[in-house]
């Protein structure tokens, strides 16, 4: 998620504070269902060998495979049935290149046993699955027309208030798929009524080791209880980035620990024998870019001290949806605001939902202000009364054609498994041999690198892999991406 916003207490420490508050800091944890924890198998005393257990295992593989449908199919550990399952790991603010600074010797390990992708483009201007017109979630702080409410992202009242979240994540009634939820975004129960089966909510300050023992707690339930789909969310990275900056000495120790827990979590899957049944995927859902320098636009030059006392609210950070009072001269503002943008386009753009660039699907929701003042990178939008300085030392939600704003993408499991197979088979089959390298960056039997792609094809990813793909709800993903891989 994207928990930035401008730090009007003018001090470093107060963003950091907020972000550690984080977009859902509960207090206390009376709000955790008590059902989440692993509290053994059924029956622990059960005499069983080995011998017979596995016998048993192994009929039932085969029982399996005949009466379940494609979405059921198990697979055998050793010891144990797995269905499809996939992890999905978010760790938030992990700009692409940050792989490069060679300080994740194991996530790139990790993706070369598997894959990864150059990188991926986050949606304008936040968060995952759907472009922000369709999951309504336009900004970490927003005015909605309709309801005649704001949205704020650290208040619980809010971002647990399913009417606020117009996207449908994948969702226990999906097939009859187990899902678990360890801190990822969003409220526990959805518009439609959809529920995680396992729901860890949001607190701030865990360790990762506490989130990797959860998830190993999830992977060695009994089959029947045990969720095919984990997603976790690891918020440290991104405020790392936004309390010192994206070249900061924190966020590379961040980086590290991330790094040892992607290595911790992968080797507890290979000892379990699950490398091949289950697959993970490591994704951010943007970057990060420096702003301990920015260049201030004043928007009280702009508009003038009238103008400022004419918005009636302004959404999000470090752009700027714009309304103004009822009775203000919105047109003259706007001729204002175009003018000075035109006169230092390099510095920022303004934007009606007309005049938006489509590449930002940010338009078609009228929670979308009718104004959008959106910065170049290296600049931001104050005014003389806000001041330039305690703003936060890095941030995201500028331009995502930006590298720097860009997220990571590394998966492993049977998809990458699959995915290599399929790309060689294509450059051996003389008819096929031309579109070998389709949506490969590169390619060798050392790394395979897919092209950059934009991270609303994630949730096809995860719907094709637990194949219920016929569940699928509405998403932006593109129709038939997965094909040149799967
Ligand atoms: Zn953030």
């Amino acid at each position: 998620m994207a928990p930035h916003s401008k730090n009007t207490p003018e001090s470093p420490v107060d963003i950091e504070a907020e972000e550690r508050r984080g977009l859902l800091n509960t207090g206390d944890e009376e709000l955790e269902r008590d059902d989440w924890t692993y509290k053994g198998k059924e029956n622990p005393d059960e005499p069983q060998t080995w011998s017979q257990r596995k016998i048993a295992m192994i009929a039932l593989v085969v029982i399996g495979l005949l009466i379940t449908d494609h979405a059921n199919v198990v697979s055998y550990n050793g010891t144990d049935l797995f269905r499809r399952t996939v992890i999905v790991v978010s760790i938030d603010g992990l700009r692409a290149d940050y792989l490069d600074r060679g300080l994740t010797p194991h996530l790139l390990n990790i993706s070369k046993k598997g894959l990864r992708a150059k990188s991926m483009k986050p949606i304008f201007p936040m968060l995952t699955g759907l472009f922000a017109e369709s999951h309504g979630m336009v900004a970490n702080n927003f005015w909605d027309p309709v309801s005649k409410d704001e949205f704020r992202y650290n208040q619980v009242s809010c971002v647990w208030n399913p009417s606020w979240w117009f996207g449908e994540p994948v969702r226990s009634s999906h097939g009859g798929v187990t899902t678990a939820n360890l801190m990822w975004p969003g409220p526990p129960k959805t518009r439609t009524g959809g529920t995680s089966t396992y729901f860890v909510p949001w607190k701030d300050k865990v360790p990762l080791g506490e989130k990797l023992d959860q998830i190993l707690k999830w992977i060695d339930l009994p089959v029947d209880k045990r969720p095919q789909l984990i997603l976790a969310y690891e918020p440290s990275l991104d405020q790392a980035g936004h309390a010192t900056g994206p070249n900061s000495k924190r966020v590379n120790d961040t980086l590290v620990k991330v790094d040892t827990f992607a290595k911790d979590l992968h080797s507890s899957l290979a000892a379990r024998n699950l490398t091949d049944i289950v697959d993970i995927v490591f994704v951010s859902d943007h970057g990060m870019t420096d702003t301990s320098h920015p260049e201030p636009i004043w928007m009280d030059d702009i508009l003038g001290e009238e103008g400022i006392s004419a918005i009636a609210h302004e959404d999000g950070w470090p752009s700027m949806g714009l309304r103004f009072h009822n009775n203000a001269n919105v047109t003259k503002y706007l001729d204002k605001l175009t003018l000075a943008s035109e006169k230092n386009p390099e510095k920022f753009h303004v934007y009606t939902h007309k005049t938006m660039p489509e590449r930002y699907h940010f338009a078609n929701n009228p929670r979308i202000a009718p104004i959008y003042v959106v910065p170049e990178i290296g600049y931001i939008l104050t005014t003389h009364a806000e001041g330039d300085t305690g703003m936060s030392k890095g941030n995201h939600g500028y331009d995502n054609e930006e590298f720097s704003m860009h997220a990571m993408f590394v998966a492993h499991g049977p998809f990458s498994v699959q995915a290599k197979v399929q790309h060689q088979r294509r450059s051996q089959d003389a008819h096929l041999a031309a579109r070998a390298n389709d949506g490969w960056h590169s390619t060798s039997n050392d790394a395979y690198i897919m092209k950059t792609f934009k991270n609303v094809e994630i949730y096809n990813l995860v719907m094709k892999l637990l194949d219920i793909s016929v569940y699928s709800s509405q998403n932006n993903g593109t129709v038939g991406f997965w094909d040149q891989y799967l």
